[in-house]
């Protein structure tokens, strides 16, 4: 696994649980989205009545679970979880919908992966908190209608574009989540070091937040290699030395790229003069799937403006050439 990657699994989450942050105050950065939710929240509590239904888009790693666990914290609430791969059909759903309590969050996670029927039974649920049970099958069936208690739903979703527009109306709020700038990274992973009793140097928090591609959960990640170091191969303390010396170990870069960007931007340089060259072409020489240069390695590339894309292949940037220290090819004709 690689350890610059955004997404996380299951014993990673578990581990994540302890340093996620239980209040909106103590949510770092995001400051337009937590202004905007504080005010949703704050008058759905003097109104005494659930809030619209929220939802969180951006990118993996960001803190969507994160903020969903805070709305329904901070509304002294419950929160249901579930995901868009984790109902199959849309009686699963209206299973869940109808066991919810009032005034209850329910987060569904990936909710752009609902199939079609349950995303169906979901509009009604938001919309007129109703659910439609059938029962029978063929001509002979009939829907009883279900009255629900009101709730909210939290939706998350990395991909807000593939949301059909009714089920996106049916959100009264959307959180568009950005990555996070350096210093307020900085903030994330001093926190998470006193919560893991390990606190951090000012200046490791900042060598830690500039390798960590503008998401907590990498910065979290990479914490928590350095406190191997320091532990195993230091004295313990969490200094400068010891952040550089784990991403050294673990080949995190100055920028947070790792073994496999540097390979992929390295054979650009080198083998193909900068580009232009097909992503295909580029993945053979660097031993990897298309498909995994594509959607692991070239994303955060371009992003950093380190490559490029054309209609005649990928590019290297001169971003590119000055981070390997190479000298990028003379232009033609000089
Ligand atoms: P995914 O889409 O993969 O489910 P996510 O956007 O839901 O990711 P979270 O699980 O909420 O991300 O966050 C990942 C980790 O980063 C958690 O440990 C969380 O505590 C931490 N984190 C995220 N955002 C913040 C923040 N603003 N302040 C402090 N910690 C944060």
């Amino acid at each position: 696994e690689r350890l610059v990657a955004a997404g996380a699994d299951d014993i990673e989450r578990a581990a994540e649980a302890a340093l996620r942050p239980r209040s909106l105050e103590d949510f770092v950065g995001q400051r337009v989205v937590r202004d905007q939710l504080s005010l949703v929240l704050h008058a759905a509590l003097g109104r005494g009545t659930p809030p619209d239904h929220v939802l969180l888009s951006g990118p993996p790693g960001l803190g969507k679970t994160t903020l969903a666990m805070i709305i329904a914290n901070e509304l002294g609430t419950s929160l249901r979880v579930t995901s868009g791969p984790a109902i199959q059909h849309a009686g699963d759903l209206a299973a869940v919908l109808s066991s919810l309590e009032e005034g209850e969050v329910l987060f569904i996670d990936e909710i752009h992966r609902l199939a079609r029927p349950a995303e169906e039974l979901l509009y009604v649920a938001m919309e007129d908190f109703r659910v439609d049970v059938v029962v029978g099958k063929g001509a002979g069936a009939s829907a009883i209608p279900l009255s629900l208690p009101p709730f909210t739903v939290v939706g998350a979703t990395t991909r807000a574009g593939l949301l059909p527009a009714p089920l996106r109306d049916r959100f009264g709020f959307t959180g568009h989540l950005d990555f996070y700038a350096a210093d307020e990274l900085e903030r994330v992973v001093t926190r998470s070091a006193h919560l893991l009793g390990a606190p951090l140097d000012a200046d490791a928090a900042r060598e830690l937040a500039s390798r960590s591609r503008g998401t907590p959960r990498i910065a979290n990640r990479l914490l928590r290699r350095v406190r191997d170091w320091a532990q195993v191969r230091g004295d313990g303390s969490m200094d400068l030395r010891a952040a550089r010396a784990a991403l050294e170990v673990y080949e995190v870069d100055a920028l947070g790229l790792d073994r496999l960007d540097r390979a992929v931007l390295t054979s650009l340089c080198t083998r193909f003069n900068g580009g232009p060259v097909g992503l295909s072409t580029l993945a053979v020489t660097v031993g990897e799937e298309t498909e995994t240069v594509e959607t692991v390695a070239e994303p955060y590339l371009v992003r950093e403006g380190l490559m490029g894309r054309t209609p005649r292949g990928r590019v290297a940037t001169p971003a590119a050439w000055a981070h390997l220290g190479l000298e990028p090819p003379a232009p033609a004709g000089t």
